[in-house]
């Protein structure tokens, strides 16, 4: 028996998500159990952040799932993941899409990613400052890789209680996208997606444009390290 009751939490989440916002059940550190019985409940969509673990859940869940790496990745741990990855969230350099379209290359495949945007203040947290990913997108050299394909954008806010503070985050993360859209996705649909927002502030997020929301802990309870 499971003491934990993944399915009514679920549930909950997915009635506060608008239409049009995909949930991402971030099941990092969680048994399988709590991912089945999520499954069960129709969830297919699925986010780890460590390489082993994932490859060990993939072996043994549904075949249907679909991954997405939310992790900080290292390039040497790209093509352990790139024969099966659904969405590589948190792309933080140049040198880390390349990487990932050579792997791609390899497996004859186009791998969906979100370029990671560094906007909170802790000076810990990876991605691109906003300087960084005009600089990156206005090179045009991504514009050779055939086997990346670059859905949109992808943050966490500051880990603090002050909502707008987080509300500006989100904000400012949203104009980005919009500006990014013009300036080099104006011709391609698929760069459509805003990755923000999770449990503790992906009600501010879904108000503030997020197509994707990232929700472990609401779900599956606090993690067990
Ligand atoms: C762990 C994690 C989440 C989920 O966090 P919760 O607070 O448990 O909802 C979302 N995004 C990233 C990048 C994470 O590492």
């Amino acid at each position: 028996m499971m003491d934990y009751d993944v399915k009514g939490h679920l549930r909950n989440v997915l009635a506060d998500l608008p239409q049009g916002v995909r949930l991402v059940a971030i099941s990092k550190y969680h048994p399988n159990e709590y991912i089945q019985a999520a499954y069960d409940e129709g969830q297919r969509i699925f986010g780890e952040s460590h390489e082993q673990e994932l490859r060990q859940k993939v072996e043994t869940l549904p075949r249907d799932i679909q991954w997405h790496f939310i992790g900080h990745l290292q390039t040497n741990k790209v093509k352990y993941i790139a024969p099966y990855i659904t969405m590589i969230e948190a792309v933080d350099s140049f040198k880390l899409l390349k990487e990932i379209d050579k792997q791609a290359e390899k497996c004859g495949r186009v791998i969906d990613v979100l370029l990671e945007v560094h906007i909170a203040e802790e000076a810990t947290k990876y991605g691109f400052p906003p300087e960084a990913l005009r600089q990156m997108l206005s090179s045009g050299e991504w514009r050779e890789l055939k086997h990346v394909r670059i859905c949109g954008l992808m943050m966490m806010a500051s880990n603090v209680d002050n909502e707008q503070q987080i509300r500006s985050e989100f904000t400012l993360a949203k104009s980005l996208f919009v500006e990014m859209k013009t300036r080099f996705f104006a011709d391609q649909p698929s760069f459509c997606e805003c990755s923000w927002g999770m449990s503790h502030d992906y009600k501010i997020a879904v108000e503030e444009g997020s197509t994707m929301v990232r929700i472990g802990t609401t779900i599956f309870g606090p993690r067990v390290y």
